[in-house]
């Protein structure tokens, strides 16, 4: 009797989906250094640039390399096509102006990534698009207030960074979809292999894949995931962009001539076109080096930093600790709906000594060192208050969840007793 087929676990395609070599081809996804590629007549070219054949012609739109990455990305969080971006940042702000202009609106969690946190609340107003913040804990009703007959999307980080906090992703699609909008979640923090938002109702996923993914603090890159699920045609008044002629396209409409692939589509032909924010081949060979080994570091960094917020949370000098993985954490219980095998590597954690104690603190730590990044194989420290996000209000920061003595721990994938004896001797000697 035939055996039932089998689907390939996480594990498997985050090793070999995306890229399936034939006989003699190169067994690694090869870096096609090239910008552009050739063609055998002057009507093979035009037809690419009708959008009428598919091809590659100049990689600030496209490159075979990329396509094989974003394809894996795709399949890992369950998506229909994918592409790549030369920044976490860049994704984002794609999946914002693929499907907003100037007078729409956007509706978002307040505690989301500090350069997310910009971009939605203060560069995107500057052309026209504005933005409502709300509490990702807030309810239905509370979110659905928010939106306006112009709101286009909906939102949300699964894990938000500083303040860890598990977005209820079921009630954001809720919303977002009884207002006819899609759902965008920046699934950065998980990555595909301990959540996977589209399971859950997200429509739109994005990543800043220099953290996790890359995993090794390498190249700097985004990614885009489109699930294919929102039906745009449904809501063809809201997005005209994708349901109605594209004039730089001779009028194409992109739901009509590519179906469930219209929004990466889009997001390829108009805005890396015009805005050529591509991730380069050389890049995206690293993250394909990254996501090969994701499934296998994820479990490393959730079980050492299980380890070290139980260790936290026990000594003297530790006011508080913040990890979706401990039980008393406020997003406990949803972190256990959302995330499948590990809570992540990140925390937050405040001392009880005062700033002074803070700085004498990190500045005696050794192994675990301080930089402006998180999630990747190096355990290291930040204190959003005073770095990353010390441009922010103090209103702005209780809005985004950070607390003025929170220092945010990355735990690497270092032996967790050396990660925990390098904090040990840290807070001993500050107080000295
Ligand atoms: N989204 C999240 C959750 C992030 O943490 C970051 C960066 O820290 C970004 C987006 C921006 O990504 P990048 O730094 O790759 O532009």
């Amino acid at each position: 009797m035939a055996k039932e087929k089998r689907i390939p676990g996480i594990g498997t395609r985050c090793v070999q989906a995306g890229y399936n070599p034939g006989k003699g081809e190169p067994r690694q996804i090869p870096i096609i250094q090239s910008t552009t590629f050739k063609y055998e007549t002057s009507d093979q070219m035009g037809r690419l640039f009708d959008l009428e054949d598919s091809g590659y012609f100049y990689t600030r739109l496209q490159n075979p390399t990329n396509d094989h990455v974003a394809a894996k990305i795709a399949d890992l969080e369950g998506g229909v096509a994918a592409m790549l971006t030369s920044s976490g940042q860049a994704a984002n702000l794609f999946a914002c102006l693929n499907i907003c202009s100037a007078g729409d609106h956007i509706v978002s969690a307040g505690n989301i990534y500090g350069g997310t946190f910009n971009l939605i609340g203060t560069t995107l107003p500057k052309m026209g698009i504005n933005v409502t913040f709300v509490s990702p804990d807030a309810s239905e009703d509370e979110i659905g207030a928010a939106f306006r007959p112009e709101t286009k999307l909906l939102f949300g980080e699964t894990l938000s960074n500083p303040g860890v906090e598990t977005l209820d992703i079921e009630k954001f699609a809720r919303v977002a979809h009884s207002h006819g909008v899609p759902l965008v979640v920046d699934n950065t923090f998980p990555t595909p292999v301990l959540c996977r938002p589209i399971e859950f109702g997200a429509d739109i996923v994005t990543h800043s894949t220099t953290k996790y993914m890359d995993g090794h603090g390498v190249a700097v890159g985004g990614a885009l995931i489109d699930s294919g699920n929102f039906d745009w045609d449904a809501h063809a008044d809201k997005y005209p962009c994708l349901c109605a002629p594209d004039p730089s396209y001779h009028g194409l409409i992109y739901t009509k001539a590519f179906g469930k692939g219209a929004f990466i589509t889009k997001a390829t032909s108009q805005l890396m076109r015009d805005l050529g924010a591509i991730q380069s081949p050389q890049n995206a060979f690293y993250l394909n080096l990254g996501l090969q080994s994701l499934h296998v570091r994820m479990a490393r960094h959730s079980d050492s930093a299980m380890k070290v917020a139980e260790y936290l949370q026990s000594h003297p000098d530790v006011a508080w600790v913040k990890y979706p993985g401990l039980k008393d954490d406020p997003h406990h219980e949803i972190a256990l709906k959302y995330l499948d095998g590990g809570f992540s590597g990140v925390m937050c954690v405040g001392l009880k000594g005062g700033r002074e104690f803070d700085n004498r603190f990190m500045d005696s730590l050794k192994l675990v060192t301080i930089e402006t990044h998180v999630a990747d194989c190096h355990s290291c420290i930040l204190h959003p208050a005073s770095h990353t996000h010390r441009q922010l209000t103090a209103e702005q920061l209780r809005a985004a969840g950070i607390a003025p003595d929170l220092m945010r721990l990355s735990v690497g994938l270092e032996d967790p007793e050396d990660i925990i004896y390098d904090l040990e001797q840290a807070l001993a000697a500050a107080h000295i």
